[in-house]
């Protein structure tokens, strides 16, 4: 199978490995397993685009079962403990937007929570490279590092994130910029 969830599951995330018990062999392989396993599914369509892409689908999906219910349930517990986790951090409500510099404070701290909730280092780094560069219609505004520190946000935000701190780290982790951007 290609790249799952719109390409955020490409890299190895040693986060979702542990979370299959008796870990896995690839993303695709755990959400090709995951899907197959819903009640309602009788059938998934995935992208394949080599002669290895198709035998390791079709040997995943010639499993007897794809998931037992036990390890559909351990699964289940480990995503919404993951994202009780990533809620911790920010949800994604863009209260505290616009931001008067075109700094994307929901996309920035999304990228932060692949990298630091759900361990999608690879993904994150590159999601934040592209964001202001990449010309992609529905993902608009600027990285973490052209917050000039206005202030202006913070006390939008109803989970009280310290939204210029976690910029600041945004730049530093995923940018390697040591400072954010004042202009
Ligand atoms: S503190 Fe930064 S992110 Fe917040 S409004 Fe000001 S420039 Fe934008
Ligand atoms: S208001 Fe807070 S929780 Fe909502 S998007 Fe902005 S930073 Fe995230």
């Amino acid at each position: 199978m290609g790249p799952v969830g719109g390409g955020r599951l490409v890299g190895f995330s040693p986060k979702i490995a542990r979370m299959v018990p008796g870990g896995i062999k690839s993303n695709p392989e755990i959400a090709l397993r995951f899907v197959l396993s819903h009640p309602g599914v009788s059938c998934a369509l995935s992208g394949m685009s080599t002669i290895q892409m198709v035998e390791e689908n079709a040997a995943t999906a010639s499993r007897e079962e794809p998931l037992s219910e036990k390890e559909r349930a351990q699964i289940m517990a480990a995503l919404d403990e993951t994202k009780r986790l990533a809620d911790l951090y920010c949800t994604g409500c863009g209260y505290c937007m616009p931001c008067p510099h075109d700094v994307n404070i929901p996309k920035n701290l999304e990228y932060m929570n692949y990298y630091r909730v759900y361990g999608l280092k690879e993904y994150a780094r590159q999601a934040y490279a592209d964001l202001g560069v990449k010309n992609i219609e529905w993902i608009t505004g600027l990285k973490a590092e052209y917050c000039i520190q206005c202030g202006e946000c913070e006390p939008k935000c109803p989970q009280h994130i310290p939204i210029m701190e976690q910029l600041e780290e945004v730049a530093r982790v995923l940018g390697g910029v040591g400072k954010v951007h004042i202009v």
